[in-house]
């Protein structure tokens, strides 16, 4: 299979209204660039360094979101063009990218990202804290940054089941703050288990190696 029918597939397997971020890590610009070609226009890193590579060689209007743990003292790096930060998982992350983007005269969107894995996983919020800051926010705390909605990796597991039971918690998050301010975005699944995450709720995918092939890290 190569990239352009792997993309097709994928896209043939979205339902109306779910969004695709193309995940291109580790894949060098070229291959971002025939996918943009077929008609993506959202594609997301998980490092700084290699998107900063990366945005000069290719398209301004392509939406770049950051998926991988952000360091605050390199927001300032992205802060002028970074469509979407769906891996915000500290106040003090949240409160730089406000600084950031107001320095920049812009808002960021971003995710909040909740930690839903049975498995220990370092990043991420635990569900009450990310109500408290989400209350935070409502009350007008960050001024620069639009928190659109949450971000959930499940555990990486063959058991359907407990993958599933992951999704709903953050669905049910997701419902439960949208109650409190309209949010756009539930951010679960990738290329193992994204039709399992839009069963359970999710309108955003963040989708790598099913459509680029594999990641080879020896390079
Ligand atoms: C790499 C990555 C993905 C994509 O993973 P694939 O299994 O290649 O689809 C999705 N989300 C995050 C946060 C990632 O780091």
């Amino acid at each position: 299979m190569d990239i352009k029918e792997n993309y097709h597939a994928i896209k043939n397997q979205l339902p109306a209204g779910v969004q695709l971020v193309a995940v291109s890590k580790t894949h060098p610009a070229q291959n971002v660039q025939e996918v943009y070609d077929l008609g993506q226009k959202v594609f997301g890193e998980n490092k700084v360094q290699e998107l900063m590579e990366k945005y000069p060689l290719l398209p301004k209007d392509i939406q770049w979101h950051l998926i991988g743990h952000l360091q605050t003292n390199k927001v300032k790096y992205i802060a002028p063009f970074i469509d979407t930060i769906q891996s915000v998982d500290s106040e003090k992350l949240l409160s730089e990218i406000s600084k950031e983007a107001g320095k920049n005269n812009r808002t960021i969107k971003v995710l909040l990202q909740v930690k839903i894995a049975a498995e220990e996983t370092k990043f991420g919020f635990e569900i009450a804290e990310a109500k408290s800051l989400f209350q935070q926010y409502i009350d007008g705390k960050f001024t620069n940054v639009e928190i659109t909605g949450l971000m959930g990796m499940a555990t990486f597991t063959d058991d359907k089941e407990q993958v599933r039971e992951e999704f709903l918690i953050l669905k049910r998050l997701f419902d439960e703050l949208n109650q409190l301010k309209t949010l756009e975005t539930l951010s679960m699944g990738m290329s193992d288990d994204f039709p399992a995450a839009i069963e359970c709720g999710a309108n955003s995918v963040r989708v790598g190696s099913a459509i680029f092939g594999r990641r080879d890290y020896s390079k």
